[in-house]
């Protein structure tokens, strides 16, 4: 898994720029001017959550408690969706979403489980080296199942005209970046759908931020759900475009339901993930 920083990092940071406000120190500035993503001035306008406005409840989606994941038994659980599965409806149906996460997540979590088994036991003595490839496939494709999964759950939200999160467009600082990375938020739905219709066979899109790139934002693509990924990258958005997360209700046409997906969209989520993740 790609770093995994929590909002306790991003309030931290904050509390040393209100130490160094305070101080109203040269060498402070300088120092702030050093952290990706905190350079304009965010020394003078201290959020007291993640995001200004965003709620304080929004979870990192790959920590153990988003992922289900049981310390004391070493196993993850299918953690229950966030809504009803008729909640993003009309944008994405409910068969579609009791299919999608009872059956084909609740597969992905079993096939991890397995997979963490059978790997243990690659380490016993007298075991089969041959099959570490195999079992590095199955905990590839499964591991990145389930996360992209909790993600792409929990990214969404009811769309706004029936009163919920999803929808519209990002505000605060996620809004600053986009236009900083892709020119205006247009240019980047339109990448970002045009990315989402074009991977070949099944697989996502992702709106990631890139840390080697001082946390420039990007749209990569996945096939499958774990194939031309880049590491040190961190998703925070995503979109399934396998057939079975929109067959029912678009069959064929899957940039129509990509369209619809941005009408289900919680930029507030995203939102506080982002400042989680762009510290
Ligand atoms: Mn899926």
């Amino acid at each position: 898994m790609n770093d995994q920083p929590t909002s306790m990092n991003r309030r931290e940071v904050l509390g040393t720029l209100g130490t160094l406000g305070t101080l109203g120190a040269v060498a402070g500035m300088a120092s702030i001017a050093t952290i990706p993503g905190l350079a304009n001035g965010a020394q003078n306008n201290l959020p007291t959550s993640p995001v200004p406005g965003a709620p304080s409840a929004v979870k990192w989606p790959f920590s153990p408690e988003s992922m289900g994941f049981d310390a004391a038994k070493g196993v993850f659980s299918l953690p229950p969706l966030p809504y009803a599965p008729e909640a993003l409806e009309p944008h994405i149906d409910k068969a579609t979403m009791e299919i999608h996460h009872g059956r084909h997540h609740q597969a992905y979590v079993n096939g991890l489980n397995k997979a963490l088994a059978e790997i243990a036991k690659l380490r016993e003595p007298g075991a089969d080296a041959a099959m570490h490839r195999h079992w590095m496939r199955e905990l590839a494709f499964n591991a990145a199942g389930h996360a992209n999964h909790v993600l792409f759950w929990n990214c969404m939200h009811a769309p706004k005209d029936k009163g919920g999160k999803g929808g519209g467009q990002p505000e605060g600082k996620l809004a600053e970046a986009i236009t900083q990375s892709f020119g205006s938020f247009e240019a980047f739905s339109a990448q970002f759908r045009s990315t989402a219709s074009t991977v070949e066979g099944n697989g996502w899109a992702w709106l990631v931020v890139n840390h080697a790139m001082g946390n420039r934002l990007m749209v990569m693509a996945s096939e499958r759900q774990q194939d031309l990924f880049a590491w040190g990258t961190t998703p925070i958005l995503g979109v399934d475009v396998w057939e079975h997360a929109y067959y029912l209700k678009y069959q064929n046409k899957r940039a129509d339901y990509v369209a619809a997906f941005m009408n289900v969209v919680n930029w507030s989520t995203v939102a506080a993930w982002h400042a989680m993740a762009a510290h």
